[in-house]
């Protein structure tokens, strides 16, 4: 029987609650169809740091490395622990250790999830780069606080950065309906998106089974409000991925339905998955989060595992839940009633 090694962090907030729930579809999942977990759950997070002056110990990576896959919940307490410090202290250390470049974030309309469109076909798969681009920190201030300062924030396109996340991009999309997006602002930018563009066009000559089509970020957005069920896979640099991906979960329904998966696409380190949400301290310890979000994110990891017909399945009870109308808006159900209604169908 395979087993895996997971990891769990349940982290803050709603993160503990949804890794709760995640943790008990997936117990039952693997004894469904034969394979097994073993779990060992981390209780890093801001109350961790009030404890011991960090986030993770000292060889917290090295103690993630020999995992198959690491689950999370959520981290961040923002009124006693500044976001800058949970997340340099915590995520961003794990993925960029583990060079997971890609992160994906699905986003697709459930049955009888009322999003704020009235378009019913809304299904894409969000490729984030998730290690370079505008957020590779490059750049700095001059004449600080003086009539002539300027601040330079730089973007960095590496060949080997853009060229991977791109392929990995075209991969998806011959899984799926064989289209992808790629997205710029190369008619603004002239050097780093440019490059992105070149690049793209290159493996589209590659992939000549896939349709590709090239578009600016601003034409995007709109797009993806406009005209969805013209989109499949949409690969964007970090910062166009970020900001389409909050546009993706708001258009799903909200945050309680993103899922999104960290991914080490050769395998050499541990992937991550996690709902994009964050800790919510405004519902936190109330059993009111909605864990379809995290579920999805388990859903994503048993995928990654090589565990198809058990990610199947797990979607599968989700949407059948949100069939029979547990958990479709907030409020409606409890994460209890709405993880007890996913494990009674799977
Ligand atoms: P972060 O800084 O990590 O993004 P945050 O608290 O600022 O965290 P989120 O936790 O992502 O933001 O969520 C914003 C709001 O959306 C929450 O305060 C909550 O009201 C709602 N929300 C988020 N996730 C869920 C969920 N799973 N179920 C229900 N409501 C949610
Ligand atoms: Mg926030």
């Amino acid at each position: 029987m395979k087993n895996y090694a997971l990891a769990v962090i349940p982290g803050d907030g709603i993160g503990v609650d949804v890794t709760d729930a995640a943790m008990k579809v997936l117990n039952t999942v693997a004894s469904r169809f034969g394979f097994g977990l073993s779990p060992q759950t981390f209780p890093w997070s801001c109350e961790y740091y009030h404890e011991t002056g960090a986030m993770m110990p000292e060889d917290g990576i090295e103690t993630l490395r020999g995992f198959d896959a690491i689950l999370l919940g959520a981290v961040g307490w923002p009124k006693t622990v500044p976001d800058s410090v949970s997340l340099h202290g915590l995520l961003l250390p794990i993925r960029k250790a583990f060079n997971q470049y890609a992160n994906i974030r699905p986003h697709r309309l459930l049955d009888r999830v009322e999003g704020p469109l009235k378009a019913s076909a809304f299904d894409i798969l969000c490729i984030r780069e998730n290690t370079e681009g505008e957020y590779s920190g490059a750049g700095g201030r001059v004449h600080q606080g003086k009539s002539n300062e300027v601040a330079i924030e730089t973007t960095i396109f590496t060949r080997e950065g853009v060229e991977r996340i791109l392929r990995f991009g075209f991969e998806q999309a011959r899984k799926r309906r064989k289209h992808l997006t790629s997205v710029t602002k190369s008619n603004a930018q002239k050097h780093a998106m440019v490059f992105w563009d070149d690049v793209t066009r290159e493996l589209a000559a590659e992939y000549d089974d896939v349709t590709v089509s090239q578009m600016h970020i601003d034409a995007m957005a709109a797009k993806m409000v406009m005209a969805p069920e013209q989109l499949d896979v949409v690969v964007a640099s970090n910062l166009f991925g970020d900001i389409l991906t909050d546009l993706g979960a708001a258009i799903q329904g909200g945050l309680g339905f993103a899922a999104s998966a960290n991914i080490n696409p050769d395998r050499s380190s541990p992937s991550m998955f996690e709902p994009v949400h964050g800790s919510a301290p405004d519902i936190a310890g109330q059993n009111i989060a909605n864990p379809i979000a995290a579920i999805w994110s388990a859903a994503m990891m048993l995928d990654h595992l090589g565990e198809a017909e058990a990610a199947k399945a797990v979607l599968a009870a989700i949407e059948d839940a949100t069939r029979q109308g547990v958990g479709i808006r907030p409020g409606s159900h409890t994460t209890d009633e709405i993880t007890a209604k996913i494990l009674g169908v799977l």
